[in-house]
C-alpha cells in the first residue's frame, strides 16, 4: 500500500506528505484501514513503529468537520505524551478544518471549559484531567464515537486504572475502541476482554 491507496481524504493526505511522511510503515498499513472502518483495533506495538500517526490519520479520518462536537478521545499516559500528540495531530491535519485540544493537569481548567464551548472535535489528554472535566459536565461525550488508548500497559500500571474504567462507562457504548500497548499483561487484557467487541488484533 501507499497512502494514496488507504481511502484517506486528499486533505489528510496532503498534510502526511507535507509532514515528510512517503510510505506507510507497517502498522499504518495493517491498521489504518479496520480503524477508519470503525472496527475495534487491538494493536501490540512499541514506539518507533509509526502508531502515534496510525491513529492520529485514523481519528482525523474519521472526524465530521461540521459537527462542532467531541467525535475522538485519545488517552496517553504523560503529558509530554499528550501534547506530542496533540502537536501530530495539528500538523497532518493542517488541510483540514479540525480542531483538537489537550486536557492535561497542570494548566487552567478555563482554557478547557472554553475550548470545549468552542466545541473541539479531537480530544487528547491524560486519565485524570479527562475524567475529571467529564465528571464535571464540562466535556459531554454523547458525540464520542471513538476512544484511544495510547500506551495503555503503561496507563494501567502507573495508577489509571479506575479513571480509564470510569471514563469507559461515561462514553456511548456504542464508541470504538482503539487500545494501543507495547505489552499484554493482565490488565490490560482485563480491558480488552470488558470494554472491546471483537478486535481486529496487530501484532507489529
Ligand atoms: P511513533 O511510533 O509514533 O513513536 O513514531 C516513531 C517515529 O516515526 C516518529 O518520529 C514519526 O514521526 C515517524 N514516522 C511515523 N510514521 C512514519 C512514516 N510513515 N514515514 C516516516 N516516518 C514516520
Amino acid at each position: 500500500y501507499s497512502f494514496d491507496d488507504l481511502n484517506l481524504k486528499p486533505s489528510i493526505v496532503r498534510g502526511i506528505f507535507g509532514y515528510g511522511y512517503e510510505n506507510p510503515s507497517a502498522i499504518q498499513q495493517r491498521a489504518i484501514m479496520p480503524i477508519t472502518q470503525g472496527r475495534d483495533v487491538l494493536a501490540q506495538a512499541q514506539s518507533g513503529t509509526g502508531k502515534t500517526a496510525t491513529f492520529t490519520i485514523s481519528a482525523l479520518q474519521r472526524i465530521d468537520e461540521n459537527l462542532k462536537q467531541t467525535q475522538a478521545l485519545i488517552l496517553a499516559p504523560t503529558r509530554e505524551l499528550a501534547l506530542q500528540i496533540q502537536s501530530v495531530i495539528t500538523h497532518i491535519g493542517l488541510y483540514l478544518n479540525v480542531t483538537v485540544h489537550a486536557c492535561i493537569g497542570g494548566t487552567s481548567v478555563s482554557d478547557d471549559i472554553a475550548a470545549f464551548k468552542a466545541g473541539t472535535q479531537i480530544v487528547v489528554g491524560t486519565p485524570g484531567r479527562v475524567f475529571d472535566l467529564i465528571e464535571r459536565g464540562i466535556f459531554k461525550t454523547e458525540s464520542v464515537k471513538m476512544f484511544i488508548l495510547d500506551e495503555a500497559d503503561e496507563m494501567l500500571s502507573s495508577g489509571f486504572k479506575e479513571q480509564i474504567y470510569n471514563i469507559f462507562r461515561l462514553l456511548p457504548e456504542t464508541s470504538q475502541v482503539v487500545l494501543l500497548s507495547a505489552t499484554m499483561p493482565p490488565d490490560v487484557l482485563d480491558v480488552t476482554t470488558k470494554f472491546m467487541n471483537d478486535p481486529v488484533r496487530i501484532l507489529v
